[in-house]
């Protein structure tokens, strides 16, 4: 009896959870591919490693789980042909030719590049579900993909500026790294 009982709670409980996110959950992605608890990154460090590797703003989002001031990053209106690297461990995560103004005052993409981000269900908000956006490489917490994007993909990959390092296309078309160092 006491086993019946306990399934049927269950039932209920799962069931008020799943009419309840119907609501609430409109703009959730489903991290279809979401990494599992406790996944082992291919660059795992200490936090007193990445104190030092990092600054207190790096820090505070990629390892922090933190999100930067809406408006508040020169990224969110940088529009330079280019790639954006993780800032934690320098992977290629985004393309300028995906970006795009969301007016949410954080840089928006519409795709990532290819093998460059995992995701993971992040239930901090109350009453809220949103799919968190991580370094595939590194782990670092980049930001949150909505639902409310523009086509081809719809999705609006909402990331914070300072977990990401900018390298302008220039810079990259130069064959001799000393010279484009140079340039820089
Ligand atoms: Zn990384």
């Amino acid at each position: 009896m006491r086993d019946t009982t306990r399934r049927q709670f269950i039932a209920l409980s799962s069931g008020i959870a799943t009419a309840g996110s119907a609501a609430l959950l409109l703009r959730h992605v489903p991290a279809a591919a979401a990494d599992k608890p406790g996944k082992k990154f291919e660059i795992e460090r200490t936090p007193d490693e990445w104190r030092k590797l990092l600054t207190p703003a790096q820090y505070y989002i990629l390892r922090d789980h933190g999100t930067e001031r809406a408006f508040s990053h020169p990224y969110d209106k940088l529009y330079e042909a280019g790639v954006y690297n993780c800032a934690g461990c320098d992977l290629p995560l985004y393309s300028s030719t995906t970006k795009y103004d969301s007016r949410t005052g954080w840089p928006s993409f519409w795709k990532p590049l290819d093998n460059a981000i995992g995701t993971r269900e992040d239930r901090t908000l109350w009453l809220m579900v949103r799919t968190e956006v991580h370094c595939r490489r590194c782990g670092g917490h980049l930001g949150h993909v909505f639902d409310d994007g523009p086509p081809p993909t719809r999705l609006r990959y909402c990331m914070n500026g300072a977990a990401m390092k900018f390298v302008p296309t220039r810079a990259d078309a130069s064959q001799d790294p000393k010279s484009a160092e140079k340039k820089l």
